[in-house]
């Protein structure tokens, strides 16, 4: 059996442990700390099979000026320190935007488990909305995907992050 099948299917009782609301929380703080330093705000997690926070991100693109620096790999990079290793087998990654293309390729190519947004990204999103890199058949790794999770709180966050910066131009 190729190496890559056991992770594609999560265990459907993480699905259902009540956890996605707490770690979507969890993922929307770290979006609000972003606005500390003007970057728009989208926040992630990476939850273990336990249901253990091993990575914490924010989007520091302006913060650390670097276009990489995207709230998904931010703490997908915390999540392999705090592993020792690159795969994420038996991961979810919450984030509170849909991914974009790099970060969905990032999430697949970390063969995490599975994927659990808030708001789609229409312009961006690479989940969904604009192509499905994490579900696509003919790639060796496919995702979980939860999508819609605290959605509303987090395309408030955004819609109030881009007000803010159109009124001080
Ligand atoms: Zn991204």
């Amino acid at each position: 059996m190729p190496m890559t099948s056991n992770s594609a299917r999560a265990a459907p009782d993480q699905a259902t442990a009540g956890g996605d609301d707490t770690w979507m929380r969890l993922a929307l703080e770290q979006a609000t700390a972003a606005l500390g330093h003007e970057d728009v705000p989208v926040g992630c997690v990476v939850v273990d099979e336990r249901g253990t926070v091993i990575g914490r991100g924010r989007n520091r693109r302006e913060e650390s000026a670097d276009p990489t620096a995207h709230a998904e790999l931010v703490a997908m990079r915390q999540a392999a320190a705090a592993l020792g290793r690159w795969r994420l087998d038996g991961c979810t990654v919450v984030v509170t935007l849909e991914p974009c293309a790099m970060c969905a390729g990032a999430i697949a190519q970390a063969r995490a488990a599975r994927l659990v947004y808030g708001a789609d990204d229409p312009k961006a999103g690479a989940v969904a909305s604009l192509w499905n890199l994490v579900g696509d058949p003919r790639l060796p790794h496919r995702v979980q995907v939860r999508r819609g999770v605290l959605a509303e709180e987090s395309a408030e966050l955004l819609r109030a992050f881009f007000r803010q910066r159109r009124g001080r131009r």
